[in-house]
């Protein structure tokens, strides 16, 4: 094997932009409403999440979004609204190559929540980090599935 296919295997982190920043949030209309009647801010994306059971809103603001999700039947996030009330949530990172980036993670000892992608809102691969990795904020791993 040469120099060049070795390289492509070796896990790797390739980071593209922030995806979005998430907010959560107890009733997505009336987020919604004030996110609407504070910035002009319309949804483009608004579903319900199976494999997550919640509820998701995506604004876009330029290249990036803000995502309002709220629990359906998310036990986590249902507990994470009645401790802290609504508010930022988690912030996701788009990388190029999610399971490469988790190996590479992995390698360097980061904590995962997720060691395997899982399919999130519009049927994006996502996973989660530990916010012990990251000093306190939950960060999340997102790719377009291309599959
Ligand atoms: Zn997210």
């Amino acid at each position: 094997m040469g120099k060049e296919g070795r390289a492509k295997g070796r896990p790797m982190l390739k980071i593209k932009k922030i995806d979005h920043v998430a907010i959560a949030v107890a009733d997505v209309d009336e987020a919604l409403a004030k996110w609407r009647a504070a910035f002009g801010l319309e949804a483009t994306v608004r579903e319900v999440v199976e494999s997550q059971k919640t509820e998701a809103v995506l604004l876009p603001i330029g290249d990036s979004n803000v995502e309002l999700i709220s629990p359906k039947g998310n036990e986590g996030l249902q507990k994470y609204l009645e401790k802290r009330g609504p508010g930022i949530h988690h912030i996701a990172i788009e990388v190029e190559g999610i399971e490469s980036a988790l190996a590479f993670l992995k390698g360097i000892g980061v904590q995962l929540i997720d060691e395997t992608p899982r399919k999130g809102a519009r049927g994006h691969k996502v996973a989660f980090i530990h916010p012990r990795a990251t000093g306190g904020v939950l960060v999340e791993l997102v790719e377009e599935d291309h599959a």
